[in-house]
């Protein structure tokens, strides 16, 4: 039986608690602990996968197909286990478990409430899967008080209670503001925050205090007393200089080493901390830079791009480089605006990410265009694959190649297909279906050609898979075309119908992949792809 840890936030939101719960996991994990984070979103969306990325961030997506909170991309980075479908849930996926269970008929007649039905659906997903992990780490979204929250305290105070005496804790998280005109480090949110959480019937036994500057001793003192926990496990949590010192500052300030002593284990063994070690000292002692532009849609958000921005940075790791990523408006791009050579002319790598509707795809399709036409090293991702086949097009006499995804048109290189082949067998879906959960989703294989720069950058591979969340394909029918063109279609779906990699031989480092090579990378073992991109960028960085 796992051992669980609780973790929820209180004061304000956006105090990193996803951040907190991948640390800690990362350190319970260097001490030879088999850990797994779950995130409960209080939100009735059923999942974050129809939330524009400016309401909610990116959407993370799993191997096995989940839309996900952004959060579980931190806790795959931080620990390297692949999040799952089942470690996310929302408010709005138990109401609609519970209200089709109602409408079979499966409650027998019973009144169905929130106390007990919507507590035990949440219960059971905590519960679930567990085999063989020592902690399971569950995150709550939201504020302590937030009344959409309440079920979820309600989950916990029951599970507390049921659990064997000894095998759960509370961390809660909160906010030590300074008060500039006071000069002072103020205690009584957090005292107002643990008195909620009390109220609900959940005693926190360990606070993170995320705060400015230093806590006083007697500041951590007096919130000891005040909030009824030892003082040792009131941990202060200091801005830190970047998210990979994260771990080893909470370490510092004995996080893992309180969550244990909660548990009653004083023999845990020392955490072997040299993989964030080797992390933190190549992510702040680098030894050159490179300027990558991202040319995308959703630039004034930089959690839109949560995980493209962390592996961009990892790229930079397995070099020892820092990354400056300049976020360019694709539609500034467009016909008649700002002029595309000026802004992208400083850029030692051009970088389409990822994206939804036609909104600056011409700007996109231009910036491609550059990388191309001027040599400059580039990484197109899904939409940027597509915008790649597009301009590729274009160059080789068919001016008006499009994608349907934006309107209808007489050359359609990226169109929407309606059967493809998945490990579950054969998927279907309508062209005008619904959009929530019908994309392709998750985990697909990819068969590389030999000899390909696709092939090389994977290590001399022939298979790879990788995590897709699109819609349209690039059309099949314009392989040869566009193959006489110089375009190579050097990765493949299984079943050789839908083209996963493409590269341009004559160029010194040009790709675009459908999938989504940035929500597999880690700290500790930057993906390939953005290694080999960030490799060609330092190339192209000592040639201007
Ligand atoms: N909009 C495109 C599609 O649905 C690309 C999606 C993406 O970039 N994730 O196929």
């Amino acid at each position: 039986m796992a051992r669980y840890i609780f973790i929820t936030g209180g004061v304000v939101s956006s105090l990193g608690k996803g951040l907190m719960a991948a640390s800690l996991a990362a350190l319970l994990q260097a001490r030879g602990y088999k850990v797994r984070i779950r995130k409960f979103d209080p939100y009735l969306n059923v999942d974050p996968g129809t939330m524009s990325p400016y309401q909610h961030g990116e959407v993370y997506v799993t191997d096995d197909g989940a839309e996900t909170d952004l959060d579980l991309g931190h806790y795959e980075r931080f620990t390297g286990v692949s999040a799952r479908q089942a470690d996310n849930v929302t408010s709005g996926r138990i109401y609609q478990q519970i209200i089709a269970r109602e409408r079979r008929g499966d409650y027998l007649g019973a009144t169905v409430q929130v106390v007990p039905h919507v507590t035990d659906a949440i219960k059971s997903f905590a519960l679930a899967d567990q085999s063989d992990h020592d902690f399971i780490l569950c995150e709550f979204g939201g504020t302590v008080g937030d009344i959409e929250g309440l079920p979820f305290m309600e989950a916990i105070r029951q599970l507390r209670n049921e659990l064997p005496r000894g095998d759960t804790l509370s961390v809660h998280v909160t906010l030590v503001p300074y008060i500039r005109a006071a000069g002072e480090l103020k205690t009584k949110p957090t005292q107002h925050s643990v008195r909620e959480l009390a109220s609900l019937g959940i005693q926190p036994d360990v606070l993170l205090c995320r705060a400015e500057h230093p806590i006083p001793e007697s500041d951590r003192r007096k919130i000891a007393q005040f909030c009824n926990v030892r003082a040792e496990a009131v941990i202060p949590a200091l801005d830190a200089p970047s998210i990979y010192s994260v771990p080893l500052q909470y370490h510092a300030e004995g996080l893992d080493r309180e969550v244990l002593r909660g548990f009653g284990i004083t023999d845990a063994p020392e955490p072997d901390l040299a993989r964030w070690y080797d992390v933190t000292d190549r992510y702040n002692h680098p030894e050159g830079e490179v300027t990558i532009g991202v040319v995308g849609k959703y630039v004034g958000l930089p959690d839109a791009y949560k995980s493209l921005n962390e592996a961009l940075v990892h790229g930079g790791m397995a070099h020892r480089v820092k990354v400056n990523i300049r976020w360019l408006d694709a539609e500034l791009f467009e016909e008649g605006s700002a002029d595309i050579a000026a802004r992208l002319e400083p850029m030692h790598g051009i970088l389409v990410p990822g994206g939804f509707g036609e909104r600056g795809s011409e700007g996109k399709i231009a910036s491609v265009r550059f990388a191309r036409e001027r040599r400059v090293p580039f990484l197109g991702i899904c939409l940027g694959m597509q915008m790649a086949c597009i301009e590729a097009a274009r160059a080789a006499g068919f001016p008006e190649a499009s994608s349907t995804e934006f309107g209808p048109t007489r050359e359609p290189v990226v169109g929407i297909i309606t059967e493809w082949m998945s490990r579950e067998g054969l998927q279907k879906r309508e062209s005008e279906g619904d959009l929530g959960g019908t994309m392709r989703l998750g985990a697909y294989e990819a068969v590389l050609a030999g000899n390909s720069r696709a092939a090389n950058v994977y290590d001399g591979a022939d298979s790879i898979s990788e995590r897709h969340r699109h819609r349209y394909e690039v059309n099949s029918a314009y392989i040869d075309p566009l193959t006489k063109d110089g375009l190579i279609f050097s990765g493949m779906s299984p079943d050789g119908l839908l083209p996963e990699i493409v590269e341009r031989p004559d160029h010194p480092w040009f790709i675009g992949v459908q999938f989504h090579p940035e929500l597999k990378s880690k700290p500790f073992a930057p993906h390939p792809l953005f290694a080999g991109f960030i490799g060609a960028a330092l190339e192209q960085a000592r040639l201007v």
